[in-house]
């Protein structure tokens, strides 16, 4: 399960867009879809998003926020955690951070853990990378699902 690092050029990018007046330079819909993901702490699925977006919007459609969530991604202003099967979740907090996930419920929850960073000059020497960040994914059972 490999988690899907952007390139640090989204964040001049996002310096970029911040510029114009933060959110305020984004379309109504985009700053929607970017309220909805910033409110949730559960990583939510674009359609997770797109059920969040309507309540907001009523008439915006899963397009509209399928192509937002491309935007702000390549802005920089959401993270896309990406997993093997295609599937993505989306995360507001930009800060270096990493994640367990449920492979029953899917719940995903945020934790830091110092030693992740660290490991990062031992994976560039394996990987013969030039490292930019390395985020740790815990894949278990949650609490309420391992005691079921
Ligand atoms: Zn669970
Ligand atoms: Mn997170």
């Amino acid at each position: 399960m490999g988690e899907h690092l952007r390139k640090d050029t989204n964040s001049r990018k996002a310096d970029k867009v911040m510029q114009g007046d933060t959110a305020e330079s984004l379309t109504p819909q985009r700053r929607v879809v970017l309220e909805v993901i910033r409110k949730s702490q559960a990583h939510p699925t674009a359609s997770e998003v797109f059920d969040g977006a309507r309540a907001m919007l009523p008439s915006i459609s899963y397009a509209t926020v399928y192509n937002s969530l491309r935007f702000l991604r390549d802005a920089g202003l959401v993270r896309e955690i990406t997993f093997g099967n295609g599937s993505s979740r989306y995360d507001g907090i930009l800060e270096r951070h990493d994640h367990a996930i449920c492979e029953k419920c899917g719940h995903m929850v945020d934790f830091s853990l110092p030693e992740t960073a660290a490991l990062k000059t031992k994976a560039a020497q394996k990987s013969h990378f030039k490292p930019l960040a390395v985020h740790l994914t815990l894949v278990g059972l949650c609490p309420d699902c391992k005691t079921e």
